[in-house]
Protein backbone atom coordinates (compact mmCIF):
# COMPACT_ATOMS: atom_id res chain seq x y z
CA UNK A 1 0.00 0.00 0.00
CA UNK A 2 1.57 3.37 -1.02
CA UNK A 3 1.73 6.07 2.06
CA UNK A 4 0.24 8.83 -0.73
CA UNK A 5 -2.50 8.61 -3.42
CA UNK A 6 -2.36 10.62 -6.50
CA UNK A 7 -4.95 12.71 -6.90
CA UNK A 8 -4.48 14.97 -10.26
CA UNK A 9 -0.67 14.44 -9.68
CA UNK A 10 -0.12 16.29 -6.62
CA UNK A 11 0.59 13.30 -3.78
CA UNK A 12 -1.96 13.34 -0.80
CA UNK A 13 -0.50 11.79 2.47
CA UNK A 14 -2.63 9.03 3.87
CA UNK A 15 -2.90 9.74 7.37
CA UNK A 16 -5.87 10.45 9.78
CA UNK A 17 -6.09 13.43 11.56
CA UNK A 18 -4.38 12.42 14.74
CA UNK A 19 -1.45 10.65 12.43
CA UNK A 20 -0.87 14.06 10.83
CA UNK A 21 -0.76 15.59 14.24
CA UNK A 22 2.03 13.17 15.40
CA UNK A 23 4.15 13.15 12.34
CA UNK A 24 4.24 17.00 12.89
CA UNK A 25 5.18 17.16 15.97
CA UNK A 26 7.78 14.38 15.11
CA UNK A 27 9.42 16.90 12.63
CA UNK A 28 10.06 19.45 15.62
CA UNK A 29 13.12 17.12 16.76
CA UNK A 30 14.64 16.32 13.19
CA UNK A 31 17.50 19.31 11.95
CA UNK A 32 15.66 20.82 8.96
CA UNK A 33 12.65 22.68 7.69
CA UNK A 34 9.52 20.90 7.39
CA UNK A 35 6.88 22.29 4.85
CA UNK A 36 3.14 21.09 5.63
CA UNK A 37 0.28 22.22 2.90
CA UNK A 38 -3.39 21.20 3.09
CA UNK A 39 -5.02 21.25 -0.73
CA UNK A 40 -8.44 21.11 -1.13
CA UNK A 41 -10.04 21.08 -4.63
CA UNK A 42 -9.61 24.30 -6.16
CA UNK A 43 -5.66 24.27 -5.35
CA UNK A 44 -5.05 21.16 -6.65
CA UNK A 45 -6.91 22.76 -10.01
CA UNK A 46 -4.38 25.05 -9.92
CA UNK A 47 -1.23 23.13 -9.51
CA UNK A 48 -2.96 21.16 -12.41
CA UNK A 49 -2.05 24.47 -14.90
CA UNK A 50 1.36 25.39 -12.63
CA UNK A 51 4.13 22.79 -13.08
CA UNK A 52 6.01 24.99 -10.73
CA UNK A 53 3.53 25.04 -8.11
CA UNK A 54 2.84 21.57 -8.36
CA UNK A 55 6.51 20.57 -7.68
CA UNK A 56 6.32 23.31 -4.87
CA UNK A 57 3.25 21.07 -3.43
CA UNK A 58 4.54 17.57 -4.06
CA UNK A 59 8.34 18.80 -2.24
CA UNK A 60 5.94 19.13 0.92
CA UNK A 61 6.83 16.69 3.71
CA UNK A 62 3.41 16.57 4.87
CA UNK A 63 0.22 17.23 2.34
CA UNK A 64 -2.80 16.58 3.77
CA UNK A 65 -7.11 16.34 1.94
CA UNK A 66 -7.93 19.73 3.73
CA UNK A 67 -11.67 19.89 1.38
CA UNK A 68 -13.95 17.16 1.74
CA UNK A 69 -13.70 17.26 -2.23
CA UNK A 70 -10.55 15.39 -2.14
CA UNK A 71 -11.78 12.74 -0.15
CA UNK A 72 -14.37 12.23 -2.55
CA UNK A 73 -11.89 12.31 -5.34
CA UNK A 74 -9.74 9.36 -3.48
CA UNK A 75 -12.71 7.23 -3.45
CA UNK A 76 -13.91 7.77 -7.07
CA UNK A 77 -10.13 6.70 -7.91
CA UNK A 78 -10.49 3.45 -5.90
CA UNK A 79 -8.32 4.53 -3.05
CA UNK A 80 -10.14 6.38 -0.17
CA UNK A 81 -8.37 8.06 2.16
CA UNK A 82 -9.80 7.49 5.39
CA UNK A 83 -11.27 11.39 6.42
CA UNK A 84 -10.33 15.07 5.64
CA UNK A 85 -7.10 16.81 7.68
CA UNK A 86 -8.65 20.10 7.57
CA UNK A 87 -5.57 22.62 7.75
CA UNK A 88 -7.58 24.94 9.98
CA UNK A 89 -8.22 22.02 12.66
CA UNK A 90 -4.31 20.60 12.30
CA UNK A 91 -3.27 23.83 13.43
CA UNK A 92 -5.47 24.28 16.14
CA UNK A 93 -4.38 21.45 17.25
CA UNK A 94 -0.75 21.90 17.05
CA UNK A 95 -1.19 24.99 18.75
CA UNK A 96 -2.46 22.69 21.47
CA UNK A 97 0.55 20.53 21.51
CA UNK A 98 2.78 23.66 21.61
CA UNK A 99 1.02 25.37 24.38
CA UNK A 100 1.40 22.00 26.17
CA UNK A 101 5.15 21.22 25.19
CA UNK A 102 6.51 24.83 25.17
CA UNK A 103 7.10 25.06 21.67
CA UNK A 104 6.83 28.45 19.99
CA UNK A 105 5.05 29.84 17.07
CA UNK A 106 4.56 32.66 14.98
CA UNK A 107 1.74 34.22 12.89
CA UNK A 108 2.85 35.67 9.58
CA UNK A 109 -0.45 37.00 7.12
CA UNK A 110 -4.15 38.40 7.08
CA UNK A 111 -4.97 41.95 6.61
CA UNK A 112 -2.63 44.59 9.93
CA UNK A 113 -4.43 43.94 13.19
CA UNK A 114 -5.82 40.07 12.31
CA UNK A 115 -2.76 38.16 13.67
CA UNK A 116 -2.39 40.17 16.99
CA UNK A 117 -5.48 39.76 17.28
CA UNK A 118 -5.33 35.93 16.89
CA UNK A 119 -2.45 35.97 19.24
CA UNK A 120 -4.70 37.57 22.17
CA UNK A 121 -7.95 34.87 21.72
CA UNK A 122 -5.44 32.13 21.23
CA UNK A 123 -3.57 33.04 24.91
CA UNK A 124 -6.38 33.57 26.20
CA UNK A 125 -7.45 30.05 25.45
CA UNK A 126 -3.96 28.71 26.07
CA UNK A 127 -2.36 30.81 28.41
CA UNK A 128 1.01 28.72 27.90
CA UNK A 129 1.32 29.53 24.06
CA UNK A 130 4.51 31.31 22.85
CA UNK A 131 3.38 33.49 19.82
CA UNK A 132 6.92 34.95 19.51
CA UNK A 133 6.19 37.35 16.51
CA UNK A 134 2.92 38.49 13.99
CA UNK A 135 3.24 39.94 10.82
CA UNK A 136 0.92 41.28 8.93
CA UNK A 137 0.92 39.96 4.76
CA UNK A 138 0.78 43.32 2.97
CA UNK A 139 4.20 43.71 2.18
CA UNK A 140 6.51 45.55 -0.09
CA UNK A 141 10.41 44.00 -0.84
CA UNK A 142 11.76 46.61 2.22
CA UNK A 143 8.71 45.36 4.56
CA UNK A 144 9.36 41.63 3.02
CA UNK A 145 12.70 41.54 4.27
CA UNK A 146 12.32 43.03 7.52
CA UNK A 147 9.56 39.86 8.30
CA UNK A 148 12.36 37.37 7.15
CA UNK A 149 14.62 39.07 9.19
CA UNK A 150 12.48 39.12 12.43
CA UNK A 151 11.69 35.31 11.84
CA UNK A 152 15.54 34.70 11.59
CA UNK A 153 16.15 36.18 14.54
CA UNK A 154 13.00 34.08 16.62
CA UNK A 155 13.30 31.18 14.45
CA UNK A 156 9.96 29.83 15.67
CA UNK A 157 9.45 25.62 16.09
CA UNK A 158 6.01 26.67 13.90
CA UNK A 159 5.46 29.62 11.82
CA UNK A 160 1.97 29.80 10.28
CA UNK A 161 1.80 31.69 6.59
CA UNK A 162 -1.84 32.81 6.05
CA UNK A 163 -1.51 34.59 2.69
CA UNK A 164 -4.07 32.66 0.66
CA UNK A 165 -2.70 29.93 -2.02
CA UNK A 166 -0.75 29.75 -4.15
CA UNK A 167 1.07 32.81 -2.78
CA UNK A 168 1.49 31.44 0.62
CA UNK A 169 2.55 28.18 -0.24
CA UNK A 170 5.42 29.61 -2.99
CA UNK A 171 7.08 32.09 -0.27
CA UNK A 172 7.36 29.02 2.08
CA UNK A 173 9.06 26.89 -0.15
CA UNK A 174 11.20 30.24 -1.70
CA UNK A 175 11.99 30.94 2.25
CA UNK A 176 12.10 27.83 4.32
CA UNK A 177 15.65 26.60 4.31
CA UNK A 178 17.19 30.38 5.87
CA UNK A 179 14.31 31.08 8.23
CA UNK A 180 15.18 29.00 10.99
CA UNK A 181 11.82 27.83 11.75
CA UNK A 182 11.33 24.50 12.09
CA UNK A 183 8.31 23.52 10.69
CA UNK A 184 6.18 25.64 7.81
CA UNK A 185 2.44 25.83 7.21
CA UNK A 186 0.52 26.90 4.89
CA UNK A 187 -2.97 28.53 6.21
CA UNK A 188 -5.06 30.13 4.07
CA UNK A 189 -7.81 32.22 6.03
CA UNK A 190 -6.97 30.43 9.74
CA UNK A 191 -5.40 33.54 11.11
CA UNK A 192 -9.02 35.55 10.37
CA UNK A 193 -10.67 32.25 11.93
CA UNK A 194 -8.64 32.42 14.88
CA UNK A 195 -8.77 36.30 15.38
CA UNK A 196 -12.84 35.82 15.16
CA UNK A 197 -13.04 38.12 11.85
CA UNK A 198 -14.25 35.13 10.11
CA UNK A 199 -16.49 32.65 11.23
CA UNK A 200 -16.04 29.04 10.48
CA UNK A 201 -18.62 26.67 9.20
CA UNK A 202 -20.89 25.55 12.20
CA UNK A 203 -20.22 21.35 12.90
CA UNK A 204 -23.56 20.66 10.90
CA UNK A 205 -22.03 22.02 7.88
CA UNK A 206 -18.47 20.18 8.69
CA UNK A 207 -19.92 16.95 9.31
CA UNK A 208 -21.82 16.92 6.17
CA UNK A 209 -19.29 17.91 3.88
CA UNK A 210 -21.23 21.47 3.37
CA UNK A 211 -18.57 23.88 4.86
CA UNK A 212 -17.93 25.02 1.07
CA UNK A 213 -21.54 25.78 1.03
CA UNK A 214 -22.02 27.67 4.21
CA UNK A 215 -18.36 29.62 2.87
CA UNK A 216 -20.25 30.33 -0.05
CA UNK A 217 -23.43 31.51 1.18
CA UNK A 218 -21.40 33.87 3.73
CA UNK A 219 -19.10 35.19 0.95
CA UNK A 220 -21.33 34.82 -2.64
CA UNK A 221 -17.99 36.64 -4.06
CA UNK A 222 -16.34 33.40 -3.93
CA UNK A 223 -18.45 31.89 -6.48
CA UNK A 224 -16.15 32.14 -9.26
CA UNK A 225 -13.34 30.45 -7.52
CA UNK A 226 -15.95 27.47 -6.49
CA UNK A 227 -16.41 26.87 -10.14
CA UNK A 228 -12.95 24.67 -9.65
CA UNK A 229 -15.23 22.38 -7.65
CA UNK A 230 -17.58 20.64 -10.44
CA UNK A 231 -14.92 21.08 -13.08
CA UNK A 232 -12.61 19.43 -10.22
CA UNK A 233 -15.00 16.37 -9.95
CA UNK A 234 -15.20 15.77 -13.22
CA UNK A 235 -11.77 15.87 -14.31
CA UNK A 236 -11.24 13.13 -11.09
CA UNK A 237 -13.88 11.32 -12.66
CA UNK A 238 -12.90 11.21 -16.32
CA UNK A 239 -9.26 10.44 -15.61
CA UNK A 240 -10.53 7.71 -13.06
CA UNK A 241 -11.63 6.32 -15.98
CA UNK A 242 -9.12 6.48 -18.49
CA UNK A 243 -6.37 5.22 -15.56
CA UNK A 244 -8.89 2.14 -14.92
CA UNK A 245 -8.63 1.87 -19.10
CA UNK A 246 -5.30 2.19 -19.17
CA UNK A 247 -4.65 -0.51 -16.72
CA UNK A 248 -6.64 -3.12 -18.43
CA UNK A 249 -4.72 -2.64 -21.29
CA UNK A 250 -1.30 -1.59 -21.15
CA UNK A 251 0.77 0.81 -19.28
CA UNK A 252 -1.05 2.56 -16.24
CA UNK A 253 -1.31 6.30 -16.00
CA UNK A 254 1.59 7.96 -13.50
N1 LIG B 1 -3.67 37.61 2.47
C1 LIG B 1 -2.51 38.23 2.88
N2 LIG B 1 -1.73 38.83 1.94
C2 LIG B 1 -2.04 38.83 0.63
C3 LIG B 1 -3.23 38.18 0.21
C4 LIG B 1 -4.03 37.58 1.16
O1 LIG B 1 -2.19 38.21 4.06
O2 LIG B 1 -1.29 39.40 -0.16
C5 LIG B 1 -4.50 36.96 3.48
C6 LIG B 1 -5.93 37.46 3.55
O3 LIG B 1 -6.00 38.62 4.36
C7 LIG B 1 -6.62 36.26 4.18
C8 LIG B 1 -5.80 35.07 3.65
O4 LIG B 1 -4.60 35.61 3.15
O5 LIG B 1 -6.48 36.31 5.57
C9 LIG B 1 -6.46 34.30 2.53
O6 LIG B 1 -7.69 33.86 2.94
P1 LIG B 1 -8.60 32.94 2.04
O7 LIG B 1 -9.80 32.62 2.83
O8 LIG B 1 -8.78 33.53 0.67
O9 LIG B 1 -7.65 31.69 1.87
P2 LIG B 1 -7.98 30.19 1.65
O10 LIG B 1 -8.12 29.62 3.04
O11 LIG B 1 -9.24 30.11 0.84
O12 LIG B 1 -6.75 29.74 0.92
Amino acid sequence: MHDTIDILGVHIHKCTMAEAEDRVMGFLSEDRPHMVFTPNSEIIMVARKNPVFLDILNRADLLTADGIGVVYASKILKDPLSERVAGFDLATRLLSRAAESGHTVYFFGGKPGVAEQARDKLTEQYPSLQVIGTQNGYFDDKKEADIIADIQAKQPDFLFVCLGAPKQEQWIAQHADTLGARVLIGLGGGLDVWAGVVERAPEWYQRRGLEWLYRLMKQPSRIGRMMALPKFALTVFFRGKRVKKAGSGAAKEG
